[in-house]
C-alpha cells in the first residue's frame, strides 16, 4: 500500500486542486506541463505525458490500479486533446473511449478520503494554513506550504521578519509567507532547512525572490529561537540581491 515519494508528490498535487475538478469537465482537469511546473520537475521529454509518467506519474497511476483506489490519475490530461494518455485507459483495462468510466473515476475521486496517503499539509483545507482560498494562488501556495514553512511561520506568529506586518485575513487568521533565502532548485541549490527560511510578508517575498533587497542581520527580527544562518543571508547577498 506504501507509495514512492515521486507518486506521493504527485498525488498531493491531484488532491490539492480537487476541490476545483467538475467530473466530466475537463477543462477544469490538470495538464501535464502544470504538474510539472507546480512540482519544479525537469522536462524529460519526449513529450510532457512521458516525462510525467518517468517522474512520479506511472508510479501513482500503477499504485492506484494495484491497490483498487479511483483512477486519480484521469484528471491529468493532454491540454490539445483535453483526454488523459491511453496509458491511463489501458492500465485500468478500459476502452480508449470509454468517457462514462473515466467520468466516474474522476468523481470518485473527489470523493475519496486521500489523506492517509498525502502529508497533512495537502488536504483539502489549505485555509486552515491562514491562507484565503483564491483560485489562482491556490495550487503553488499548497505546494510552498512543506512542514518547515508552516513552522517558520508559526515561530514568527505570521509576522514579516523583515517589516513586522501581518496581514489580517477573514476569521482571524493571519497571513505570510515562508522564503528560502538561498533558494532551491537549479542553479542556487539552497537547503530545504528553517535556518535557511524567513518569514515575510508578500511584497518582501516578491522583493527577496527578485534581488529587490539586501538583507541586513540587525534588522531581521527572528522570534522563538527561530535562528537564520549567516551563510544563506551571505548567499541572497552575494548571489541574489542585484543592486
Ligand atoms: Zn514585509
Amino acid at each position: 500500500m506504501e507509495l514512492e515519494e515521486s507518486g506521493r508528490k504527485v498525488l498531493e498535487v491531484l488532491v490539492s486542486h480537487l476541490c476545483k475538478v467538475a467530473p466530466g469537465k475537463p477543462e477544469t482537469y490538470l495538464g501535464y506541463k502544470f504538474i510539472h511546473h507546480a512540482l519544479n520537475l525537469r522536462y524529460l521529454g519526449p513529450t510532457w505525458g512521458e516525462s510525467l509518467k518517468n517522474q512520479g506519474l506511472g508510479v501513482l497511476a500503477g499504485w492506484t490500479c494495484k491497490n483498487k483506489l479511483p483512477g486519480i490519475t484521469g484528471i491529468i490530461i493532454n491540454t490539445d486533446s483535453y483526454r488523459p494518455g491511453k496509458g491511463y485507459f489501458n492500465l485500468f483495462g478500459k476502452d480508449e473511449e470509454d468517457y462514462s468510466w473515466w467520468t466516474d473515476e474522476v468523481k470518485k475521486s473527489k470523493n475519496f478520503d486521500w489523506s492517509p496517503y498525502i502529508y497533512e499539509e495537502f488536504n483539502l483545507k489549505p485555509v486552515d494554513l491562514s491562507a484565503p482560498n483564491r483560485e489562482d494562488v491556490t495550487i503553488s501556495r499548497i505546494i510552498r506550504d512543506s512542514k518547515l514553512s508552516v513552522k517558520v511561520k508559526t515561530f514568527n506568529n505570521c509576522e514579516c521578519q523583515i517589516c513586522g506586518l501581518a496581514l489580517e485575513m477573514p476569521a482571524g487568521k493571519k497571513y505570510a509567507e515562508a522564503h528560502h533565502i538561498q533558494p532551491l532548485g537549479e542553479p542556487h541549490g539552497g537547503p530545504d532547512v528553517i535556518e535557511n527560511m524567513i518569514c515575510v510578508c508578500p511584497n518582501h517575498h516578491a522583493m527577496l525572490d527578485y534581488g529587490a533587497i539586501e538583507l541586513v542581520t540587525e534588522n531581521i527580527t527572528s522570534k522563538n529561537g527561530h535562528v537564520i544562518s549567516a551563510q544563506f543571508i551571505k548567499y541572497h547577498n552575494e548571489n541574489v540581491y542585484w543592486p
